[in-house]
């Protein structure tokens, strides 16, 4: 199996290679083979793709809004009209099925294409009356925005940074997860076919250090990460030290809670989606599952039994549910999270190991109940499919314990009572929620979270406001009355 790009890095409308920067071995997760060698950016690939960033972005800018959108949504058709080819491609770069990849990852980066060439022309300012005088406000480009992808979603992150960005005049340097560096080229490639003009968005490869070097160059004014909560940390304040504008999109720990009153199959089936999806690796999963003592026993009856007909396989095959991590390192690590919480009293529901075929990154589908606040499953971001069920009696006591923690990012309620879904909601502390759903993240609404788990939102209107910045100006209509 083999998925060689054409060279490691897309700068300035072409790929470029450079073998001096340290190989990155790209891993299939499901077998461990090798399917593609990139190399870390040099110094001199960073230098070019930021200085045709900020070349291109001046004449892009200028354009009228609706030709930079027809460029936008032609990439978009051209991504749905390759769906299967770039869907293949995501699976070997991330290991998630391709029942998965097929409709979510690639799917989403177009709806956020054709979403925000669409948005763009109507971004307008305002007129304030002064009187005789008058102030008008212009919504300008940032100018050269940095992308940092994380490796869960390495196509849709990389598309929910550029579509904004892009759309309203913007430039893009977006580097990708060193564990996931094909998709991003792929999208450069794309967009160069569609007529972006060269420069706009290049593509290079490298770990932390690529993505610092790129922070913190005074020509960049905007810097959006996505990550975890230590990079998201690092970032920022490198991106504070040239008061650069930023997006953090981080971690969670998130809480769902399930009502009495809630449907158990629905509540079930949104848990297994909130914490099973993509193997579990995704920020936003409800992990922590508070489910009220009068439901417990049918919501675990069901859960186990659901859980245990999840078919684990080859990703590459249309009736595999669910795939392996994305990495040796992923696998390790949570692992030693399962051995953690059984070790601390957590019951083991199901699952609880490695699967079959070893040779891949795969974890069975794995449920812990009575799990208590304290423990180390209910607290740290596992980032595997791994459910950590909580029980809770009251309203007030459920509502204490979901914000008793550091994060912020997402939430969901599960209630056929609808004024306590909305109450609950409004006490929840966190920045994106559901209500009867769960992990739904359409390009239209905003996404993002509170406390550590991040600055900003991406997707929706609320995304405007990240990637422009308003110039106002005061227009003198009369005399000028000076007092000297
Ligand atoms: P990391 O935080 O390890 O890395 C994120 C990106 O930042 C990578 O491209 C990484 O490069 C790069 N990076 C690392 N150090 C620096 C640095 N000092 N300066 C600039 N860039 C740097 O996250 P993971 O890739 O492991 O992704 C998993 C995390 O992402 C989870 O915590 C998850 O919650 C979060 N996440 C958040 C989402 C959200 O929208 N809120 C969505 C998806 C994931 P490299 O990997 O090459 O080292």
């Amino acid at each position: 199996m083999k998925a060689q790009p054409k060279a490691s890095h897309f700068v300035d409308g072409a790929y470029v290679e450079d073998k001096a920067g340290a190989p990155i071995e790209v891993i299939y997760p499901a077998t461990g083979e090798v399917i593609a060698v990139v190399h870390e950016a040099t110094a001199a690939v960073v230098e070019a793709a930021l200085a045709s960033a900020k070349r291109a972005q001046a004449e892009w800018a200028a354009m009228k809004p609706v030709e930079r959108s027809r460029i936008l949504r032609r990439a978009a058709d051209m991504i749905r009209d390759r769906g299967d080819e770039l869907a293949r491609l995501e699976t070997l770069d991330t290991g998630k099925p391709i029942q998965e990849t097929i409709v979510a990852d690639w799917p989403s980066g177009a709806d956020s294409l054709e979403w925000f060439a669409g948005l763009a022309p109507t971004v307008t300012g305002e007129t304030v009356p002064l009187g005789r005088d008058f102030v008008y406000t212009i919504r300008e480009p940032l100018g050269v925005c940095v992308g940092i992808g994380a490796w869960n979603y390495p196509s849709q992150i990389a598309c929910w940074k550029a579509a904004p960005a892009l759309s309203l005049g913007n430039a893009m340097v977006f580097k990708p997860s060193e564990v996931t560096p094909l998709g991003a080229l792929m999208l450069a490639e794309i967009f160069v076919e569609a007529g972006l003009p060269a420069g706009l968005f290049n593509v290079v490869q490298g770990r932390g250090a690529v993505g610092a070097s790129l922070v913190t160059d005074p020509r960049v004014a905007k810097v959006s990460l996505t990550g975890s909560v230590p990079t998201g940390r690092k970032v920022y304040a490198a991106a504070a030290d040239g008061v650069k504008a930023v997006t953090m999109e981080l971690g969670g720990k998130s809480p769902l809670v399930v009502f009495d009153d809630a449907s158990v199959e629905d509540a079930v089936g949104a848990a297994m989606l909130g914490n099973f999806y993509s193997a579990g690796q995704v920020c936003s999963n409800g992990t922590r599952v508070f489910v009220q003592k009068g439901i417990k026993a049918r919501f675990l009856e069901r859960l186990a039994a659901r859980t245990a007909g999840i078919v684990l396989g080859d990703p590459l095959d249309e009736a595999t549910q669910m795939g392996p991590l994305v990495s040796a390192a992923q696998l390790e690590k949570v692992l030693g999270y399962i051995a953690t919480a059984k070790a601390e009293g957590a019951r083991l529901v199901c699952g609880g190991g490695r699967a079959a075929p070893n040779t891949g990154f795969y974890v069975q589908p794995t449920v812990f109940a009575d799990v208590t606040d304290g423990m180390t499953i209910a607290r740290e971001e596992v980032f595997g499919p791994v459910m950590a069920v909580l029980d809770f009696e009251t309203e007030e006591e459920v509502v204490a314990r979901a914000n008793d923690t550091e994060f912020g990012l997402a939430a969901g309620v599960f209630t056929a009572d609808l004024t306590r879904a909305h109450r609950v909601i409004a006490r929840l502390e966190a920045g994106t929620c559901w209500i009867n759903a769960y992990n739904l993240t359409p390009v239209e609404g905003p996404f993002g979270g509170s406390k550590m788990s991040g600055v900003g939102r991406e997707n929706g209107r609320a995304a405007v406001e990240h990637y422009t910045q308003v110039k106002s100006v005061y227009v003198g209509m009369g005399p000028v009355d000076a007092p000297y």
